[in-house]
């Protein structure tokens, strides 16, 4: 059996912005992914916004993570090249009922440290964006945009720079907990003994940690699958700025987010599923967001939406429940040294990256 200081497993965004962090405290690490290239889950199924912090209960790790995530996130794009475009948003009231709404999530906004809301009447939010039909807006300007990809090989060249490994193809099976240290095994038979262990497998964190033998199974959390489609807008875009409506029960209503190349998409709905492997864009779904967004753009035209992608939330709620925080268990939560695991890291988990990185190594650097 090898023995290896850390172990990360799992190569999205949050997985990769760990093993980074780690290997840039020196320590010697090990990113271990399933799939034949980093990214491939929900870290490349996403609307790739670099969130505010606006909309997450005050003193949450939501909230925390992403305000601090977020301004980390701009710098280190900013330094490393890595494209983004700080565009802006409008949160959109279309009617009247709408309003108070809207000074809601200021107030929210305001106790999560994000003081630079603007409410806007809509004359002025329709001099910002001419095809915007609303009653009034929330702009916020420190909401972005990030290419996820560009974002993702940077950290993997930093892991890699620092010393630290990405294994492919690499997928953990089961741990055993033992005095030594946490023993993995993947699926080609190989055996690491490992000091510390960062569960990062996104969709398959609950599943895989109620397979590590030792940790109580009251620690791992039931996993239910919201899936997030999204429609793509056929010709140019009509705003240079993302539309998000005001948000609904389980995700932030169907909003008009654009890519870097300028391309808009409408997305995502919610859609709770089975299972997670259920990515397929069902056409029919489209009828709907012809609907909801017509209430903030009324020239959306018949037919100008096509089947994009999906994307599949990692939630730790069920359909109904009061929508969970991150879930980010340490030694002294479970009792396992050396070990953490990351559950229900949805949305804002992109912008949130390195902000929870710095989480899982002070968790980790409290228990030596
Ligand atoms: C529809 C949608 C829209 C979103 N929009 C935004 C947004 O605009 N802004 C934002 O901040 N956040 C957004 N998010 C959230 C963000 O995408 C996620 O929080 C983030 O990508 C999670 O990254 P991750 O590394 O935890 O998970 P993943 O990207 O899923 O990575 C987990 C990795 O683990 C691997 N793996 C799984 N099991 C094993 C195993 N047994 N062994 C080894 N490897 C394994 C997988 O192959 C995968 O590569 C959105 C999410 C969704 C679903």
């Amino acid at each position: 059996m090898e023995k290896i200081d850390c172990v990360v497993i799992g190569a999205g965004v949050v997985g990769l912005a760990v093993g980074r962090a780690l290997a840039l405290q020196g320590r010697e690490v090990l990113v271990l992914e399933s799939e034949g290239a980093i990214g491939t889950g929900t870290s490349s199924r996403n609307s790739e916004v670099i969130h505010a912090g606006i909309y997450y209960p005050q003193g949450s790790l939501k909230a925390r993570l992403c305000v601090q995530g977020r301004d980390q996130l701009y710098a280190y794009a900013e330094a490393r090249g890595v494209p983004h475009r700080r565009c802006g948003k409008l949160i959109v009231a279309t009617s009247d009922a709408q309003l108070a709404a809207l000074q809601g999530i200021q107030a929210k906004a305001a106790a999560n440290g994000v003081h630079d809301l603007a409410l806007i009447d809509a004359a002025q939010a329709k001099a910002m964006e001419p095809a915007l039909h609303c009653v009034a807006a929330l702009h916020s300007p420190s909401t972005g945009i990030i290419d996820s990809h560009a974002l993702m090989l940077s950290l993997q060249g930093d892991l890699e720079h620092a010393g630290g490994l990405l294994a492919l193809r690499s997928g953990v099976d089961a741990a055993q907990v033992r005095p030594e240290g946490i023993v993995l095994r993947t699926a080609d038979g190989g055996e690491w003994l490992c000091r510390t262990v960062v569960n990062a497998a996104g969709l398959q964190a609950p599943a895989l940690a109620r397979r590590f033998a030792g940790l109580g199974p009251e620690h791992v959390p039931v996993a239910h699958w919201a899936k997030g489609n999204y429609f793509v807008l056929s010709g140019r875009a009509p705003f240079s700025r993302l539309i998000y409506p005001v948000p609904e029960a389980a995700g932030l209503g169907v909003h008009l987010t654009l890519d870097l190349g300028g391309q808009a998409k409408f997305g995502p709905d919610v859609q709770w599923v089975e299972s997670p492997a259920d990515l397929e864009v069902d056409p029919a779904r489209g009828q709907a967001f012809y609907a909801e967004v017509r209430r903030y753009w009324p020239a959306l035209a018949d037919g100008a939406l096509m089947p994009g992608y999906a994307g599949m939330r990692p939630k730790i709620s069920g359909p109904g429940e009061a929508a969970a925080d991150f879930l980010i268990q340490g030694p002294q939560e479970h009792g396992v040294q050396g070990l953490v695991n990351l559950f229900g890291i949805e949305s804002p988990g992109l912008t949130s990256s390195l902000a929870i990185a710095d989480h899982v190594t002070a968790l980790l650097h409290r228990e030596r």
